[in-house]
């Protein structure tokens, strides 16, 4: 049963304004996301979004037990407190709300992304009254795992030297498994033929009297009663399926979820890959594989979603001129392609997210995973421009632009068309940067070694930024004015050289591929402003970036990408190593300090997350869906409690 909605509907004319922002506490901020054009779906289409997101829900539990092994105990411990606890007024109630918000977040008791535990700030001997006073059931044991701070510290531990699966909490592996033993089993059946299965996508390896074995996640095995009523809907769904290739797809995602067969998982994602005209799409199973300490088992996720035709043409367009950039880009003619093929990338409405996907999520999605079925038939890329959306919409009035941009004109410019040229230089970054260019006679994709992403990612992002000035796109309808670039160019330089340097802890280098590659781009062009065209200056004792002459900074963006170009076609890894170590990986340790300082009293949440919408059947008098409505209005602790009422299928101990 849904709990009774209010429904923002049925006043047309006064829409209330909708609030992005729905709750902050410690790191975090929870945003609500709009799914427009909903109303634009037909009956079989909402039908079918709706069963694939009833499946989305019911796989929450199977997260929370990889994440580690007492973390459904612990939530269901917690949320029975906060239920059935009589002082609501009690400061160790507020702070036990605090704790189980965040364990909500996490899907368990580490953070998200370090990976740390984090502790309670409430008492241990508070917390054993109030489990008696409400009649709650919590082994010592899990409390220790709770409130010791030694205990189970990291849920993946990538440490050198330690034996990773003793120094991780995920769950991934039963316990006494040693990584050597993990990795003997994996490498005695890995698959080495053509079309590989992915053994250890969906299992736990556990010991049992000295033998390593396989539990597989499947109905009848691990995760069970979870994996039923996931199998349950997509059945529902399967019946609402828009394509052939989607009803092949959904139905072997059933069969695999049945027995676990490896095979009915290729052929799944094949059939996924191939059904490229159904509105309606999602992910859902075990996917990725960066939780597990070794890489081989998947985290389970959903994204349920639809094509955003409108932007979908958008990347089209780009896609379609792609031997137009190709041509006229400032790259030596020797390295450009002759025929270049564009890539049509897909832009998505987000419409429930679960598992690994909620409440924090990626912006793009890419898949599958397995090398050779990309290679094959191909892979999906898409991006989510529903929730880029809302996180931008959710930062407007909190200060960051104020603090950091130089004039009110330049901020005027990126509220008006920060979004838009964000979104056309994924785009560009994507459909025709990656793709353009091409690679000398003997020159192999690996010669520029450790810095072969950076320089990818920089060659990519230039041919973007470029593009993002030139005339063709007002031409071809994409940019609406001329002067519309300006605000991705003065973000991007100010990105590069300043506001990213949020994310980097004091004294410490770039490392990530993709922020090396904004600051290289900053950094160069700015050491290379002979007329200053750009220049940082300091104001009241803060300092700012400035642009004096966009034309330029478009010059030297420009005479970058040329020998980006260059050292990618020449397979010029000294030149390569070079322009990273002087421009990506140093920061200017001043400015930092001065960065961080000045970040630190906006008192923003660096992590966000979302609260899903609630989508209802309306029925006929014989049971037929003939309509799904959609309501905003259910905030962050109501979603949570209602998910572990109605999706939680899973046993305490699995
Ligand atoms: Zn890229």
């Amino acid at each position: 049963m849904l709990p009774a909605l209010i429904l923002i509907a049925g006043c047309t004319k006064q829409q209330p304004t909708f609030n992005y922002n729905v709750d902050k506490f410690y790191d975090l901020e929870v945003l609500r996301y709009k799914v427009p054009d909903f109303e634009s779906l037909n009956v079989q289409q909402k039908t079918l979004l709706y069963y694939l997101s009833e499946a989305a829900l019911h796989g929450r539990d199977i997260l929370y037990d990889q994440n580690c092994r007492y973390n459904l105990r612990i939530r269901r411990a917690l949320e029975q407190v906060y239920i059935n606890y009589a002082d609501k007024q009690d400061p160790q109630f507020a702070l036990l709300e605090k704790y189980l918000k965040r364990v909500w977040f996490s899907n368990g008791i580490h953070h998200h992304y370090s990976e740390d535990k984090f502790l309670p700030e409430f008492t241990r001997e508070w917390f054993d009254a109030a489990l008696a006073a409400t009649g709650t059931q919590l082994d010592e044991e899990v409390k220790d795992v709770m409130f010791v701070p030694g205990i189970m510290a990291k849920r993946m531990s990538q440490a050198d030297g330690e034996d990773l699966i003793a120094a991780s909490a995920g769950n991934y592996y039963g316990e006494g498994v040693t990584q050597a033993e993990a990795e003997q089993w994996y490498a005695e059946h890995k698959d080495n033929s053509a079309e590989p299965l992915w053994i250890g996508l969906n299992s736990q390896l556990v010991k049992e009297d000295g033998v390593i074995k396989e539990r597989v996640y499947k109905v009848g095995g691990l995760y069970s009663e979870a994996l039923a009523k996931v199998v349950e809907n997509l059945e529902k769904a399967l019946q609402y399926a828009e394509t052939n290739e989607q009803r092949t797809a959904i139905s072997k995602m059933i069969d695999f979820n049945k027995t676990g067969d490896l095979k009915t998982f290729n052929e799944y994602c094949i059939a996924w890959v191939k059904d490229l005209e159904s509105r309606v799409d999602y992910v859902n199973g075990f996917t990725e594989t960066y939780s597990d300490p070794l890489g081989i088992t998947g985290t389970w996720e959903s994204m349920v979603n639809f094509k955003d035709l409108e932007a979908t043409k958008r990347t089209q367009t780009i896609s379609a001129n792609a031997q137009w950039f190709e041509d006229h880009s400032t790259t030596d003619p020797q390295y450009k392609k002759e025929e270049v093929k564009g890539v049509s990338a897909k832009v998505i409405t987000a419409a429930m997210l679960g598992g690994d996907c909620y409440p924090a999520t990626p912006i793009g999605i890419n898949l599958p995973n397995a090398n050779w079925i990309r290679k094959e038939y191909g892979s999906k890329s898409v991006t989510i421009d529903n929730l880029a959306h809302a996180y931008n919409e959710a930062a407007k009035g909190n200060g960051f632009n104020e603090e950091f941009m130089v004039d009110d004109d330049i901020r005027r410019l990126y509220e008006e068309y920060g979004v838009l040229c964000s979104d056309l230089h994924t785009d560009l970054h994507e459909c025709v940067g990656h793709g353009s260019g091409k690679l000398m006679p003997g020159v192999t994709k690996d010669a520029l070694k450790e810095h072969a992403s950076t320089i990818e990612e920089a060659r990519a992002d230039l041919f973007g930024l470029y593009y993002l000035a030139d005339n063709k796109l007002v031409e071809l309808g994409l940019l609406p004015d001329p002067d519309a670039y300006k605000a991705g160019y003065y973000q991007q330089m100010m990105n590069g050289l300043m506001t990213q340097l949020v994310r980097i802890e004091p004294g410490k280098d770039i490392e990530e591929a993709h922020m090396r590659n904004r600051q290289l781009i900053a950094n160069w062009v700015y050491e290379h402003a002979a007329d200053k065209e750009v220049e940082i200056i300091e104001r009241d004792g803060k300092h700012y970036l400035q642009v004096n002459d966009y034309e330029g900074l478009r010059r030297l963006y420009g005479e970058l990408l040329r020998e980006i170009q260059r050292i990618t076609s020449e397979g010029d890894y000294a030149a390569a190593k070079q322009m990273v170590e002087t421009y990506a990986v140093k920061v200017n340790q001043e400015l930092h300090k001065e960065i961080l300082e000045r970040y630190a009293r906006l008192d923003l949440a660096p992590y966000k997350g979302f609260v899903n919408p609630v989508y209802t059947p309306v029925k006929d008098k014989d049971g037929n869906i003939t309509d799904v409505r959609i309501d905003y209005s259910e905030g962050y602790v109501a979603q949570h409690l209602r998910y572990s009422r109605d999706y939680s299928d899973l046993p305490d101990i699995n």
